[in-house]
């Protein structure tokens, strides 16, 4: 198995809505904000090899929404989708599964391109990965996160034949007070989280002897990990917080390693326990592991 970090571009995000209670004058300078308090993110997937399967987490905002939502969300950089799997040698024609944790446009808008007026499967190929829970909870959305869910990013999935769900448990957290988890692959599992939106999945995968959590939306950077930073965006605030703690537990005792997918600068990090709790050690890009 081989692991690559596909950086598809960044885009802004107002860094209230992104650190919630947490006030300004201690956000800022974890990720300090522009003149329209927008602060910079990555929209970073990832590329895993395993056999002869190529599976691509999440894919970025895509390009077919018009000039006044980009306005709102200011897709910028010099990164996107095929030039990141060009540099590996790959094409999207090859990505055999997209799995998607969770269908914001931001995690999910790669995953449809328009064509001659069609709106089309940008990986032809590829087999989409929900599951039926959270396709549910995305395409009769609630009215606070609807703006998330945009209908010609998720629809014509469906509409391809193209899409598969995973099963999926309705415990929320096991009888251990983990994470709920299910198996993907031989060495790939999915977590499950519910307080962002329902049934986010996260990948976690076995490699080179050291388990790696595609963290998504439950800690969408670095500077999320104290216990009180969670997104305004969340469906369910608290949830979060016990997912977060449960979760942040189980990575220390295990030595489990963190990709971030909106970090801007840092890709993957570890953690270590201090005296104002848990906190990351050390971080370090995907290709050193
Ligand atoms: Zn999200």
């Amino acid at each position: 198995m081989k692991l690559y970090s596909i950086n598809t571009g960044h885009f802004k995000l107002d860094g209230g809505a992104m650190f919630g209670v947490v006030p300004k004058s201690i956000w800022n300078k974890l990720n300090p904000a522009d003149e329209n308090n927008m602060c910079s993110w990555a929209l970073r997937c990832l590329l895993i090899e395993d056999g002869n399967r190529l599976i691509l987490v999440d894919n970025g905002m895509g390009n077919k929404q018009d000039a006044k939502f980009f306005g709102h969300y200011y897709l910028h950089g010099n990164d996107s989708l095929d030039a990141s799997l060009a540099r590996y040698g790959f094409h999207r024609n090859d990505i055999t599964d997209v799995f998607l944790t969770h269908l914001h446009f931001d995690h999910c808008g790669g995953s449809i391109e328009r064509k001659n007026d069609k709106l089309v499967p940008a990986f032809p190929n590829a087999v989409y990965w929900s599951n039926e829970d959270h396709w549910q909870w995305a395409t009769i959305p609630n009215d606070r996160e609807k703006a998330s869910f945009l209908k010609d990013n998720i629809l014509p999935i469906q509409e391809s034949g193209q899409l598969h769900f995973v099963p999926v448990s309705n415990k929320g957290m096991n009888a251990n007070g983990l994470l709920d988890e299910s198996p993907f692959a031989e060495n790939i599992s999915i977590r499950f989280a519910n307080g962002h939106t329902d049934k986010m999945m996260l990948p976690q995968i076995r490699y080179k002897n050291r388990t790696l959590v595609f963290m998504a939306d439950l800690l969408p950077s670095i500077g999320h990990i104290p216990l009180p930073y969670v997104m305004a965006y969340d469906m369910f605030p608290l949830t979060t917080l016990q997912e977060k703690k449960s979760f942040l537990q189980e990575a220390v005792d295990q030595q489990y390693i963190l990709f971030f997918e909106h970090d801007p600068v840092i890709e993957c990090c570890t953690l270590q326990v201090t005296e104002r709790g848990i906190r990351h050690h050390e971080t370090f890009l995907l290709d050193t592991i």
